[in-house]
């Protein structure tokens, strides 16, 4: 058989038989299903998707104890697509501390299920049409250098593509702060005070709007809502529109 014809024999059952790649979780070599977001069907199946919402204010979809003692937020409530249980830890941790980049497609398109919880809330409550702009919660310049990349930024543009909203910078970090995870819940609240700054840069882009916003803050893990909160606060004082902030996160 000559070349071409064996060249062209290849092509045509590459194109007959299953995309066999690793999975992004597992490294397995597995045959991927469409749909299944580069996962093989074992890890597919362990997503813990939130599909049940039972805490109004931040999307838990279980009893929350964190918000019956919050007296206020600045946001008017927050969905997360998945339950941050170990297998997500472990799919996080492999994204933003092994630094691997090709997953933020895999969180971007898991966001849309949160972004599909907060469409849904409104559908029911008010039929008006208002604009709606993505932003993201910032890095300071520190993490930015070590990491080379901030995820909840990557994650806000692949939700933007998906859905089809502008992705606008409108936050800064002003002061670095140490790893959250390490801290008390009560230390942690009295850090973020003063951290995120209103950023002008890409202002211009909205301002034009004139009217009513919505704005959704993307996050990666909604812990216990003060990251949030700190930004919208920011949001909501500094904005010279009437502005109604919602949160996205990816776990909770
Ligand atoms: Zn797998
Ligand atoms: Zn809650």
């Amino acid at each position: 058989m000559s070349s071409w014809w064996r060249h062209i024999g290849n092509i045509i059952f590459s194109l007959l038989s299953p995309r066999r790649e690793v999975c992004l979780l597992c490294k397995q070599l597995t045959s991927l299903e469409r749909g299944q977001l580069g996962l093989c069907y074992t890890c597919y199946t362990r997503i813990p998707w939130i599909r049940k919402v039972i805490c109004l204010s931040c999307g838990r979809g279980e009893y929350c104890p964190d918000c019956r003692r919050k007296p206020h937020t600045y946001f008017a409530k927050s969905r997360s697509a998945v339950r941050y249980d170990e297998t997500m830890k472990e799919l996080l941790a492999r994204y933003k501390y092994r630094g691997d980049e090709r997953l933020k497609v895999v969180f971007g398109q898991m966001l849309v299920h949160a972004f599909q919880q907060l469409r849904l809330d409104r559908a029911t409550s008010s039929a008006r049409q208002v604009r709606e702009v993505i932003t993201y919660v910032p890095v300071s310049e520190q993490r930015m250098q070590e990491r080379g990349f901030n995820q909840a930024e990557q994650m806000a543009r692949e939700l933007g593509r998906r859905v089809e909203l502008p992705v606008i910078r409108l936050l800064n970090r002003s002061k670095h702060t140490a790893k959250q995870s390490f801290k008390k819940r009560s230390e942690r609240i009295d850090d973020l005070a003063h951290v995120f700054e209103f950023d002008t840069t890409e202002l211009g882009k909205i301002i034009e709007y004139g009217e009513a916003i919505i704005i959704y803050i993307v996050d990666d893990v909604y812990t216990t809502g003060s990251t949030m909160n700190q930004c919208a606060m920011v949001l909501k004082e500094e904005m010279s529109i009437p502005v109604e902030i919602c949160g996205l996160t990816w776990a909770r």
